[in-house]
Formats: structure tokens, C-alpha cells, sequence
């Protein structure tokens, strides 16, 4: 599939909780990292959403282990992850692979590794840079900006691919 397997995702849904304990057991996932803006939350929602929340705690209490990376800040993510408490990495810089790396490093388990994202450009980059499955979820919330719209439009054609791909069994 060569670099253009870097911008397709194993994986798209329409949300997270689309992402179940089982669909990860299935793939012998054990470590799960979510983009938090427009992943788990909107970008202005300042924590998680009681169903949001009960999802992923109940994905850890399955024995999956839940982390957090986000290019936001250090000050959005503390705040977000205060009824959480998983590990949690801010300012990542996605498509950098390091915040990714730096979550999976300190985890307890060592089986498949997954990051749940977003975006194709940061989220799906950054997980094949650091070798591991990259699920994508839609947006929460299409961020309104021009520049989030521009992303969004190149972004396109990796999607089709993706469908493409999915449609002839070769994902
Ligand atoms: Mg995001």
C-alpha cells in the first residue's frame, strides 16, 4: 500500500462508542489511546459528556488501557481528564508519534495498540509513525474555522479511498 497507507485508517465510525470492548478484544487490542477534541468532546466542551465518560471507563474495567493525547493544552487536558484520571498527554504535537509513544511506554499491558481519532493529517499520521491501528471516528463537531474547513477538504480523498478500499474487502 506504500505512504498512502499512512493516511488511511483501519477503521471508520460514526462515533467512539461505536468502538466496544469486543471490537477491540476481536483485534487483540489492550491499549487504546483517544484524541479528546472532536473525538471524545467537542472542542468546547471542557469535560466529557456523562456517556462519553461511563464509555470509556467501562472500556477500561473490560481491561482495556484507556490514555489520552491531545495537541491542546496542558491546562484543557488536566481539566478534561479530572473525572477520568487516565494517563494524559498534552501539546503532542500529532503528527509527531511521540505523545503516542510516550502513552503506550508507560502502560502495564503490551498487547495490540490503537489510537481513536479524528483527523486524517494529525491522528491517522501520527498512529502509523508510531506503528500501531488508527480507528477514526467523525467529528464531534466540524470546527467552523477556515482552516479546519481546508483540512477537512483534502481530507476527502483519503476518505473515499478508505470506502473503496473497505467495499472490496482489502482493509
Ligand atoms: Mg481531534
Amino acid at each position: 500500500m506504500g505512504i498512502l497507507r499512512y493516511f488511511t485508517p483501519d477503521r471508520m465510525e460514526r462515533d467512539i462508542y461505536c468502538y466496544t470492548a469486543k471490537f477491540f478484544a476481536s483485534r487483540g487490542i489492550d491499549r487504546v489511546v483517544f484524541d479528546i477534541d472532536n473525538t471524545v468532546a467537542a472542542c468546547d466542551s471542557p469535560v466529557p459528556s456523562e456517556r462519553a465518560k461511563q464509555h470509556l471507563l467501562s472500556l477500561k474495567e473490560s481491561g482495556v488501557d484507556i490514555m489520552l493525547v491531545s495537541n491542546n493544552s496542558e491546562e484543557r487536558v488536566r481539566i478534561f481528564n479530572e473525572g477520568l484520571g487516565f494517563f494524559a498527554v498534552a501539546d503532542a504535537h500529532k503528527p509527531s508519534a511521540s505523545g503516542l509513544k510516550r502513552c503506550l511506554e508507560q502502560s502495564r499491558n503490551s498487547g495490540g495498540s490503537a489510537l481513536v481519532g479524528d483527523q486524517i493529517f494529525t491522528d491517522c499520521l501520527a498512529a502509523r509513525r508510531a506503528g500501531i491501528s488508527c480507528f477514526l471516528v467523525e467529528p464531534v463537531k466540524t470546527a467552523e474555522n477556515a482552516f479546519f474547513r481546508f483540512k477537512r477538504f483534502w481530507e476527502r480523498p483519503f476518505i473515499r479511498r478508505y470506502k473503496r478500499l473497505l467495499k472490496r474487502g482489502k482493509l
